[in-house]
Formats: C-alpha cells, structure tokens, sequence
C-alpha cells in the first residue's frame, strides 16, 4: 500500500489500526526496546550521564520506522535547557 504525500499526512498512528505514519502499512511489530539517549553537544555533553529506557517499540514491518513514547520518569530527566536536549522555540 502506498500513499500520496497529502494522505501521509493526515494519517495517524494508532495502536488499535496500527498504521505507519511513514508509509501507510499495516505490518508492524511490537518489541521491548533498550535505548540510550545521550544529550547533544560532543565532547562537551560526556559529563551528562545518558538516560536509558526501556519502552515498548511499534515497528513499522515494511519500512522499518519506529514509534515509542518515553517513560514520564525519562522524559523529565531530558526537559529543560540547561541540559542542552531542550531547544528554543523558533
Ligand atoms: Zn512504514
């Protein structure tokens, strides 16, 4: 199944449909994620210990983008600027 640019768009993903944001399919898996998040900055941000979660991953089957949400408790660990993950509105 394809999509127009115009379809893409107004397609949402959902757990109960399951449709990939990116290409519209309905193959997807559910996996245990591990990931790893370092802050930006380069060498600067290797004082920043990295913040590990461990969320449930929707992946897309056919083109293989992936979708997960952080845990609150991670997600507060990375807001705010002064840890250099949080950018300024434009
Ligand atoms: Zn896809």
């Amino acid at each position: 199944m394809s999509l127009s640019r115009a379809d893409r768009s107004k397609t949402v993903v959902i757990d109960e449909g399951r449709v990939c944001f990116a290409c519209g399919s309905s193959r997807s898996s559910e996996l245990l994620g591990e990931i790893c998040l370092h802050f930006p900055g380069g060498l600067e941000s290797l004082d920043k210990p990295p913040v590990w979660a461990f969320p449930q991953v929707l992946v897309c089957l056919e083109c293989g983008t992936a979708q997960f949400s952080l845990p609150e408790e991670q997600l507060k660990l990375i807001q705010g600027k002064e840890n250099g993950a949080e950018r300024p509105a434009s």
